[in-house]
């Protein structure tokens, strides 16, 4: 990669995910480093280089206004893994996002879209979504919703499921071409501390980034794109707050049997509520999917460890079986492909409706993360601003955390763009706070339905499963509301 610094640094065991390591940290901010060796000075240091971080530095890069900004990011993997990561076209990594037309319409301006595989992106335009216990359902498409088709040039496509590792490798194949950026990779950042005030500078309110090999970055302005357990809101003592779900996202690259119902041009996506949780099937190119179980941690556990043949069986069984048969079949150890055939011949399932049988598990996928949902308390302080799921965790059954990170970053760019055009500080909060106004209620809001859902279809039984079944039935006969719904969803507002 092009860059004025390459580090390829050792990657140290210290981080900041636990509460005395920021109550620390704030500590650190009060009492500032003794360290005596001036920092490099930054316009803007961002931590962490996943999609929200590489997404800002490139709409910072490729905007004029913000071009000639002094930039580094600091990441803790090696960026030049992802940079040149490839797999043959019969396999998928299993982190996949669908991404809304609104992010890719925001990726093509920045000029990242241009540089993913598009081989490997897959666009759908229907999702069946249903009631795991009263089977009402939903169906979402832009011809059917009765209203106008949304503003934007993929008219017709939800979503474009696309490799997390495709959209960060075209990130930075887009960086490398816009060139002029400092790179720390492969190094974790190690302490954040105020700076100091000497005789010539006076950066005591510049929060000063110590890494691993000892370099220290000195930022005007520091993002936070460093994740769920963020350092940077550690060192900034901002809350996150929210709960656990305590379930797990289970996720793998699975192959159907054929192409799906619509054959490769029009592609479907599937999502049925069981009771421990929603469970996904979401198309990729050919007949592979993307497969993504909420489901309580424990199940993970059993399904993580099922031989190829019981696992495939369990999927099935997901989107065929009643709930109650599922979660006897959960207390088997093994058996599970025996048990679903059995159980099939006794189950009434419309084959059209619901996704194309499962046949292969791709080797190494099956992994799973705890699902949580947390929420800054701000996004922005002196001289921070935090973005991505730095800033907030959302369960993924709406699949919009990453789209909302996008959200961050294109508001994030045009007020720090605004702050140059007129003169500010880049870093000061008040230039910052169009940024935290134009997203905490936006984010706040989604992240509050979502939330809702997964409390609401998590009942099993009595009033609540008739009125949830009477609401979707409402909703999708009324083709205007649907409509509102699918544009809130899209991220077209
Ligand atoms: C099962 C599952 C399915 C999902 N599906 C979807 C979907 O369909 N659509 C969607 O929009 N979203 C989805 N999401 C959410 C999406 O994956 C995240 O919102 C997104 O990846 C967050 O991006 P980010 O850049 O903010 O953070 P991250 O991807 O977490 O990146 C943070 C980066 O910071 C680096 N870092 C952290 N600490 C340090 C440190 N101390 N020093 C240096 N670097 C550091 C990390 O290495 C990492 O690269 C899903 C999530 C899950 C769990």
């Amino acid at each position: 990669m092009k860059a004025s610094s390459l580090t390829i640094g050792r990657p140290v065991l210290k981080h900041f995910a636990c509460q005395s390591c920021a109550r620390l940290l704030r500590i650190h901010r009060r009492y500032a480093t003794t360290a005596s060796e001036t920092p490099e000075i930054f316009d803007v240091v961002c931590v962490g280089g996943g999609p929200a971080g590489l997404s800002l530095l490139t709409a910072l890069r490729a905007s004029r206004a913000t071009s000639s900004l002094k930039i580094a990011l600091i990441e803790s993997q090696d960026l030049f893994q992802t940079r040149t990561w490839k797999l043959p076209p019969d396999q998928y990594s299993n982190r996949v996002s669908s991404l809304t037309p609104s992010s890719i319409a925001f990726l093509e301006d920045i000029g990242a879209w241009r540089h993913i595989q598009s081989s490997r992106v897959q666009p759908y335009h229907e999702m069946q979504v249903w009631d795991g216990v009263s089977g009402s359902r939903i169906s979402f498409d832009w011809p059917g919703t009765g209203s106008e088709p949304p503003q934007f040039p993929q008219q017709k496509t939800i979503a474009y499921m696309t490799e997390n590792l495709n959209l960060t490798s075209a990130l930075l194949a887009r960086l490398e071409e816009l060139g002029g950026l400092t790179i720390h990779d492969n190094t974790r950042v190690e302490n954040i501390n105020l700076g100091q005030e000497t005789e010539t500078l006076n950066l005591s309110s510049w929060p000063v980034v110590e890494l691993a090999d000892g370099r220290r970055l000195a930022a005007r302005l520091l993002v936070g794109a460093d994740g769920a357990n963020s350092p940077v809101r550690a060192f900034a003592g901002i809350e996150s707050r929210g709960w656990d779900y305590e379930r797990h996202g289970l996720v793998a690259t699975v192959q159907l049997e054929g192409e799906g119902w619509g054959g490769a041009d029009e592609k479907v996506a599937y999502q049925r509520f069981l009771p421990t949780g929603p469970v996904a099937l979401l198309p990729l190119p050919g007949n592979f999917s993307t497969l993504v179980w909420s489901t309580l941690p424990s199940h993970a556990s059993l399904l993580k460890s099922l031989s190829t043949a019981d696992f495939i069986a369990m999927v099935n069984a997901a989107f065929r079986l009643s709930p109650v048969d599922l979660a006897y079949m959960h207390t088997q150890s093994q058996g599970q492909a025996e048990e679903l055939s059995w159980r099939e011949q006794h189950t009434k399932f419309d084959v059209q409706r619901i996704p194309q049988r499962i046949v292969g598990a791709q080797e190494g996928t099956v992994a799973s993360f705890p699902l949580r949902m947390r929420h800054a308390d701000t996004y922005i302080g002196e001289r921070i601003a935090l973005v991505g799921d730095a800033a907030h965790t959302v369960h993924p059954l709406a699949g919009q955390g990453l789209n909302q990170g996008q959200g961050d970053i294109q508001s994030l760019a045009k007020t720090i763009e605004y702050a140059i055009t007129h003169g500010q500080d880049i870093g000061a909060q008040l230039s910052l706070e169009p940024y935290a106004s134009d997203r905490y209620a936006t984010n706040n809001l989604l992240m509050g339905v979502v939330d809702k859902l997964h409390k609401l279809y998590g009942v099993q039984s009595g009033p609540v499963v008739a009125l949830r079944s009477w609401g979707l039935q409402a909703v999708d006969a009324m083709g205007g509301l649907k409509g509102f719904l699918m544009r809130q969803a899209a991220g077209g507002g």
